[in-house]
């Protein structure tokens, strides 16, 4: 049987699940969306997400379709049917600004909105890349100024990221003004005189979790990190290099626009958060197995 999908307010197969051609998220990309790691059996930081996506909503004018303890069960319902799994999941959730009688740039009075959530096999890290490194390229941001909103309309992301995979780089930083704020679909950290930093908050990039978690770490274990604009110079310069997303995790750079990054090898500070965000990720998974 295939996998039950929720779609406002049903499970059902996902060949089953259907949105109708007038759907708001189809023809103007009017929606936001979140996706979110399940390492065991656990929803990794699920208030966060949950927190993000309120947020996002907020900025385009929506409310939050369900309760933080129903969107949980939801999940938990999702992830229940599909059963144990070998590997670790993840669940990606879209809401849009529903269907209107007609197209029409206005919103529609009433709004019903589009809810949409599915489980589904992670995939997993590469083993190579995170031994030997990736490269990045860095390219012009040429996306709008609200990048804090996790929005579906991902037509620039997607073109800049396709720039990247044609040049054979995993990601490409995006770089606005002389400033870089992050990659297509993750943050980015590096080492600049021996301290590590990262873009502030701000409307040019996402509220990463996984870069939220790696700060709150970071400080945890009485290390040094500073959020600060980091220009294009500074990441020229940059002694160690990498990348942070929910998908790919911390995930070292050693090539940037054909470049070396520092000794070109994954950097002693990239190895000792990343050893942290593993071992907060064991912890987790031994305390929800499966
Ligand atoms: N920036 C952008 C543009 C992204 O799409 C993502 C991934 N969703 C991130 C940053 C990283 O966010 P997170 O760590 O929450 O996955």
């Amino acid at each position: 049987m295939s996998d039950l999908v929720y779609l406002n307010g049903d499970f059902l197969p996902k060949e089953q699940a259907t949105v109708s051609v007038l759907d708001r998220g189809f023809l103007f990309g009017d929606g936001v969306y979140e996706v979110i790691p399940v390492y065991g059996g656990h929803l990794f930081r699920l208030t966060q997400h949950l927190e993000r996506l309120s947020r996002s909503l907020r900025s385009i004018r929506m409310e939050d379709p369900l309760p933080r303890e129903q969107w949980r069960a939801v999940f938990n319902r999702l992830l229940a049917q599909a059963g144990p799994l070998a590997t670790d999941r993840a669940i990606y959730l879209q809401v849009t600004r529903g269907v209107a009688a007609k197209r029409d740039h206005g919103f529609p009075d009433p709004v019903k909105p589009t809810v949409f959530a599915m489980a589904y096999a992670a995939p997993q890290p590469a083993r190579e890349q995170i031994e030997q490194g990736a490269a990045v390229i860095t390219l012009e941001d040429i996306r709008w100024k609200c990048c804090d909103i996790k929005a579906i309309t991902l037509l620039a992301n997607v073109l800049l990221r396709q720039q990247a995979t044609d040049q054979g780089a995993a990601e490409a930083l995006l770089v606005r003004d002389g400033f870089v704020h992050e990659g297509t679909s993750s943050n980015f950290f590096l080492v600049h005189q021996g301290q590590i930093v990262t873009p502030p908050h701000g409307p040019y990039l996402l509220a990463g979790v996984t870069r939220d978690l790696v700060v709150e770490l970071a400080r945890a274990d009485a290390l040094r990190i500073i959020e600060r604009p980091v220009s294009s110079a500074m990441l020229a310069a940059a002694e160690e290099l990498w990348i942070t997303s929910s998908t790919r995790e911390l995930l070292p750079i050693t090539s940037l626009d054909g470049e070396p990054v520092g000794t070109g090898e994954p950097g002693p500070l990239w190895r000792r958060l990343s050893g942290l965000f593993s071992d907060y990720k064991q912890r987790i998974r031994e305390a929800y197995p499966g």
